[in-house]
């Protein structure tokens, strides 16, 4: 089985370089024993490529929160998937509903996914609805995003991607998404994945949950089978709070 995927996603709420290192350093201290999950931090990029030079660990990876459709050319402003694998970072979060608010489409993210595979690095692909209705038609949204932002994306790269269920209606909020809503919805979309890729292909994505993650609710999410790792937002710039959740998916 693939081991739990825990990714902090750092946002813009870490600007400085002190301050990250100061956070990775904390993490590094508080980091559980005997870890089975891969960890990810996901700093704003400047500070991630550095304090991904300056850390000697091992237990650590390192991500960014977005990269570009195109690895070269007249981009202004924008970041190259393979300038990013090339300074040592290995995923990057892509389709953040941050980042779709900003503009970005599903067809956007299919371009952005598929660079990113062509140039090495892990896609965590976010998907999610914006809200929840009785009718659970918010399945038939989820399923359309879910199709057209792996639309460039083949079946033999299933093992390099994750998706994480990113639900807007539950990042920034007082409490996550019940853990069992997560699950059915996590379900829903290995089933969508089994329909595109096969399931022999799509058992190889690993599927997580982000929103409103703290280290209380953690437990609860590792206690459903279906969920393979969290991606926290704010909890992740606490780093007593990071490792605690780290530690929950290391029971498994
Ligand atoms: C997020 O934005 O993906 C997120 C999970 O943030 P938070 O944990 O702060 O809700």
């Amino acid at each position: 089985m693939a081991k739990p995927l825990i990714v902090g996603n750092w946002k813009m709420y870490v600007n400085s370089l002190a301050d990250g290192k100061k956070l990775l350093k904390d993490i590094d201290h508080s980091f559980p024993r005997g870890v089975k999950a891969d960890v990810v931090v996901c700093p704003p990029i400047p500070l991630a490529v550095v304090l991904r030079r300056a850390y000697a660990g091992r237990r650590i990876s390192f991500g960014t929160q977005d990269s570009f459709w195109e690895q070269e050319g007249p981009f202004t402003g924008a970041t190259s998937p393979r300038a990013l694998a090339e300074s040592g970072i290995e995923y990057v979060i892509l389709g953040h509903a941050e980042r779709r608010m900003l503009g970005d489409t599903n067809e956007i993210v299919a371009k952005k996914v598929s660079a990113a595979l062509l140039a090495g690095l892990r896609p965590i692909v976010c998907v999610g609805e914006n809200i929840r209705d009785e009718e659970g038609k918010h399945f038939a949204t989820l399923k359309t995003e879910i199709v057209e932002s792996l639309s460039r994306t083949a079946s033999a790269s299933a093992g390099r991607i994750a998706i994480a269920y990113d639900p807007l209606w539950a990042i920034g909020a007082k409490e996550p998404a019940p853990p069992r809503v997560a699950a059915q919805s996590i379900i829903f979309i290995r089933k969508t994945l089994a329909e595109m890729w096969g399931r022999e292909q799509a058992l190889k994505t690993r599927i997580i949950y982000g929103g409103s993650v703290d280290s209380e609710h953690a437990v609860l999410f590792a206690s459903e089978k279906s969920i393979q790792g969290l991606l926290p937002g704010r909890a992740s710039v606490d780093a007593k709070e990071f490792c605690a959740i780290i530690k929950e998916f290391s029971r498994l």
